[in-house]
């Protein structure tokens, strides 16, 4: 397990910047916002605009680190492409003025045109143009995580809707349609690998192919009462995971096979539900309930390289336009989306794959020899395994300090005590169940370890 490089300096709490808030922020009105403005990971700049404090910036850093894992194990290359784009690209492929309101346009001191990125086709395709020209170079895929600015109506619920977001997008280049299915179907693996990494059930729907357009597209939806949209599915499709099953993303057939066990059982979004098709899914396993969209991918062929010129040598003498698709992550929304998904009345409950630190130490009796002695030591011992964890070191109440670790839901927890320590015992609590053992300090180090083993 590597430690992240966003944070293992300052784990000790007296040292850290978390401030936790003791009123409830009244402008939130859902769970994971009032959580996350709660635990100190975030304080909104202005409407749908926030800072990341060292809290939630350690999570977002997490979950794009997951992010960065699959995408690459798909095979697909990270680049890096700018925030502030140059309107031409976008006046050239007709969705200057298509995009509208949402659209941040900015003029610079020379009065050309200018636009805050809300997504990357033209830039893209652009790029590929430049510097692609024979199908050998094909198949191709793309993408960065970088933030967007889309100027959202009604910036709500926090990061969920945000104005300045942080997505992954990636971009597939292929010379056939049925070479860029293949890259769909990839995309749609890698995601669903990506969120189960996450402790996440995410649910790829049929879905519309808005602005972008297109014909082939999913979203995927975790299931969440706060969630925007309206889904309806067959249950038999919560029940499938993708475990620790070897894929081979090269492997046409594997990836079409797992895109086909997923979509089998009927799942769509309102835009495209169909009540003919849903009546024939049995009643008891028909619901109807609502999500939260936290990816998309589309297929789109050759919408843009028609439009925009970027075409390749197809090997027999023909200059043929590039099929394409875009797929997208919503980084940031992921934060509220799995608060939404696993929280309690106490605060958020991280799962292990995407929590901040890996456990928190909470020591009863501060400034007590043997206590503090006993903690540095659970403190040493976990770091020198990797692994980080959060020392609450500070001279407060054990109530103040529960409180706090329950807030921002460390999935477990280790409580140092003189009266366990009389003993030659700590105690291990987990934080979903709120169940506690007695065991000696270097064995809750090592039931740590075992738990995170794996996990990455
Ligand atoms: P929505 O329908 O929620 O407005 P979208 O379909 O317009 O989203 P995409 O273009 O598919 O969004 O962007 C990819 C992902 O980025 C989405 O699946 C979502 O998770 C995330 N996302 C989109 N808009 C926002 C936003 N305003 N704030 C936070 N995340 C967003
Ligand atoms: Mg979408």
């Amino acid at each position: 397990m590597e430690p992240t490089i966003y944070g293992v300096t300052h784990m000790r709490l007296s040292r850290y910047f978390l401030p936790v808030l003791k009123e409830t922020p009244r402008e939130a009105q859902i769970v994971s916002h009032r959580y996350m403005l709660q635990a100190g990971m975030i304080k909104q700049a202005s409407a749908g605009i926030y800072s990341w404090l060292p809290l939630g910036f350690k999570v977002l850093k997490r979950i794009e680190q997951i992010v960065h894992e699959e995408q690459q194990r798909a095979g697909h290359l990270p680049m890096l492409m700018p925030t502030l784009q140059p309107a031409e690209l976008w006046q050239e492929s007709g969705r200057y003025n298509d995009y509208g309101r949402e659209m941040l346009r900015i003029e610079d001191r020379h009065g050309r045109d200018m636009l805050y990125g809300p997504t990357n086709e033209e830039l893209i395709t652009d790029i590929f143009r430049s510097h692609v020209g024979s199908y050998k170079e094909l198949p191709l895929t793309l993408y960065h995580i970088q933030w967007k600015f889309r100027d959202e109506v009604r910036p709500r619920f926090g990061v969920m809707r945000g104005r300045e977001f942080f997505m992954k997008d990636g971009y597939n280049f292929d010379l056939t349609k049925e070479d860029a299915l293949h890259a769909y179907n990839r995309h749609l693996v890698s995601y669903l690998r990506t969120y189960e990494r996450m402790g996440l059930k995410a649910i790829p729907m049929r879905a519309d192919g808005g602005p972008i357009g297109g014909d082939y597209t999913h979203e995927f939806l975790v299931l969440a009462e706060t969630g925007e949209s309206e889904v309806f599915y067959d249950s038999a499709v919560t029940d499938l995971t993708l475990g620790d099953r070897e894929v081979d993303y090269d492997s046409v057939a594997q990836c079409q096979a797992i895109f086909d066990e997923w979509t089998a059982p009927y799942a769509r979004t309102d835009e495209t539900h169909d009540d003919a098709l849903f009546v024939e899914v049995p009643e008891e396993r028909r619901r109807t309930a609502r999500g939260i969209e936290v990816g998309q991918i589309f297929y789109f062929g050759t919408k843009y390289s028609d439009v925009m010129g970027a075409t390749v040598d197809d090997g027999k003498g023909n200059k043929v336009p590039v099929h394409m698709g875009s797929h997208g992550i919503g980084v940031s929304r992921l934060l509220g989306a799995i608060i939404e998904a696993s929280h309690d009345d106490k605060g958020i409950i991280w799962p292990e794959g995407v929590t901040p630190f890996h456990c928190g130490i909470v020591n009863l009796k501060q400034s007590d020899d043997e206590a503090d002695a006993a903690c540095e030591s659970l403190y040493d011992s976990l770091t020198a395994l990797g692994l980080e964890p959060l020392y609450d070191d500070r001279d407060e109440r054990a109530g103040a300090k529960f409180g706090t670790m329950d807030m921002i839901g460390l999935p477990w927890r280790i409580t140092v005590g003189p009266r366990g320590l009389k003993n030659g015992v700590v105690e291990l609590t987990s934080r979903r169940t709120g169940e506690s053992e007695e065991l000696p300090p270097q064995e809750a180090v090592a039931k740590i370890a075992r738990i995170y083993e794996g996990i990455a």
